[in-house]
């Protein structure tokens, strides 16, 4: 089984990437922050508690996301691999999915980061917020506060993966949707 992780700050275009990569290899596109999204409105007691953290622009507790890609994992067939948008963000996620991978004998395969500047992330998220009405897109200083997370806790994995070789990245700024998806795809190509 393949084990791709895509990489990159909030609105760097990892969903709108993740259908082509899915399609091509037969992955399975695993977004943590869709999962969560659906919890939250199906109402379930995660849901619940992601809701008010989710809104504020916190990470949702390690567990909680591990316990769901876990769950993932455990029920998909028919694939030949997973491709993993918006996990790990820790490093103790990034640990715990190699304690996963190898208790099934499994390792990562590799990691696709998509790079855009913090400026752009405001840009494409306030954009965002328009189409989608995501509660998390919709203020400033709740865009400002996950640009932040993400520098503290999610940015140390690039160094995390780079010691293993696994790391690849490619810009996700400048370029059309059309021009960034060639360079995403070349570069698994060569994975
Ligand atoms: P974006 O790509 O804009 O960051 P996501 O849909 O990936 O949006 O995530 C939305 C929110 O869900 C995150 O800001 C965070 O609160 C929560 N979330 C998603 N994935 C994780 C994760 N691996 N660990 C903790 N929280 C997560």
């Amino acid at each position: 089984m393949k084990y791709f992780i895509l990489f990159g700050p909030p609105g760097a275009g990892k969903g709108t990437h993740a259908g082509a990569l899915a399609q091509k290899y037969n992955l399975k596109h695993l977004s943590t922050g869709e999962l969560l999204r659906a919890e939250i409105a199906a109402g379930t007691p995660l849901g619940i508690q992601a809701r008010d953290l989710i809104a504020a622009g916190n990470l949702v507790p390690d567990e909680v996301v591990e316990g769901m890609i876990e769950k993932a994992f455990d029920s998909c067939t028919g694939i030949d691999g997973f491709l993993l948008d918006g996990f790990p963000r820790t490093l103790p996620q990034a640990e715990a999915l190699d304690r996963i991978t190898a208790a099934r004998g499994e390792t990562v395969t590799g990691v696709i980061s998509i790079m855009i500047p913090d400026e752009e992330v405001f840009n494409r998220i306030a954009h965002r917020a328009e189409i989608e009405g995501r509660a998390d897109d919709a203020s400033k200083t709740t865009i400002a506060h996950r640009i932040e997370t993400y520098h503290a806790q999610t940015e140390p994995l690039i160094e995390y993966y780079r010691k293993t070789g696994k790391y690849h990245e490619v810009a996700g700024f400048p370029g059309s949707i059309e021009e960034v998806r060639e360079r995403v795809l070349e570069l698994v190509e060569n994975i």
